[in-house]
């Protein structure tokens, strides 16, 4: 039975995987491939790169550095986690694995705007679309920018955005219905409404082009601003208690409501940032390895 397993090799699952295998436990980190940070063509607020560093290359240092300590990682889905009485099981293929404790560190997936998937990652590597003002705002600041979304969850990215250009366009995906308080604010904010359907996306020129009931319009990014899928389904099948999105519970500790198993990063309620991701790992390690100290003492 190993100490840990860690599901996920994003910058939560990698951090938890350098502290608990520099804790000398028995531990396994599973990883499908899919970290959002894999996304990030440069990240420019993550501190102690002051020329930033790509997703990839992050990722790499950090399995670089789990694997120098004896990590021992797989890419591999995990599909099943169970309780047991003594730990949890983890499906893997035709494989169950046992584990004294469980981190979850599985992430989100951002729902994305109705455009091929070719456009769509170009876009992306130009910095035509961002998913997060809060990592890159500053990149567009004075720029022309549009936010595809709308409710709250739009209005409010639109406002956030308008701090760092006046040149903000909110674009309904079918046709924006807001509330008389939030209409004031953002015509206070001097953003812009459009109503969807977006049509005909395309890079045009060095803009991101589309359609809509205003006509053929441009932008320099494009902030889509729909939502995310979160990845708890494995914690929540086991029995952990998440929000409505879908966000894991935890405490301050990173403990979920379910004993032993433990979450961090996007998939928990927080900042999903880098920079949190790896604070809550480095937590949730910490408190693995006293709660294995305190059922068996780890003196050697
Ligand atoms: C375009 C873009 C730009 C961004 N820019 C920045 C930035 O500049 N600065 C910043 O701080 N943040 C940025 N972010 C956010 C940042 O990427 C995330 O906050 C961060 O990656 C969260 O780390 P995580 O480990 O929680 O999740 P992730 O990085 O998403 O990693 C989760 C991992 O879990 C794995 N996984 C999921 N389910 C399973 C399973 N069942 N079995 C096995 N493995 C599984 C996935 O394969 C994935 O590798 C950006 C995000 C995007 C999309």
């Amino acid at each position: 039975m190993d100490d840990c397993i860690i599901i996920g090799g994003g910058p939560a699952g990698l951090t938890a995987a350098i502290y608990l295998s520099r804790y000398l436990l028995k531990i396994r980190l599973f990883d499908c491939g899919s970290s959002r940070a894999a996304l990030i063509p440069c990240t420019h607020n993550h501190a102690g790169y002051p020329e930033g560093i790509s997703g990839l290359d992050l990722l790499a240092a950090m399995r670089a550095q789990a694997e120098k300590y004896g990590t021992v990682r797989e890419a591999a889905k995990v599909t099943g986690l169970r309780v047991l009485e003594n730990g949890f099981a983890a499906t893997v293929g035709a494989r169950e694995i046992g584990a004294r404790s469980v981190l979850l560190a599985t992430g989100v997936i951002n729902h994305r705007p109705p455009m091929p998937d070719a456009l769509h990652d170009a876009a992306l590597a130009q910095g035509r679309i961002r998913y997060c003002p809060v990592c890159d705002g500053y990149e567009v600041t004075d720029r022309r920018v549009a936010i595809y979304g709308t409710g709250e969850h739009g209005a409010r990215e639109a406002l956030f955005v308008r701090s760092f250009t006046r040149d903000v366009t909110l674009i309904a995906p079918d046709r924006h219905n807001l509330p008389p308080d939030q209409l004031a604010q953002l015509a206070a904010a001097g953003v812009a409404l459009v109503d969807g359907p977006a049509t005909g996306w395309a890079i045009e020129g060095d803009r991101l082009a589309l359609s809509t009931t205003a006509g053929r319009m441009a932008f320099d990014s494009l902030y889509p601003a729909l939502g995310s899928h979160i990845r708890s389904e494995l914690a929540v099948e086991a029995g952990a208690r998440a929000d409505d999105s879908g966000c894991l519970e935890v405490d301050d500790h990173q403990r979920t409501s379910l004993p032993g198993l433990f979450a961090a990063g996007d998939v928990a309620k927080g900042l999903d940032q880098i920079s949190h991701a790896m604070g809550e790992a480095g937590v949730a390690a910490t408190t693995i390895r006293n709660m294995l100290n305190a059922e068996t003492p780890l003196w050697r």
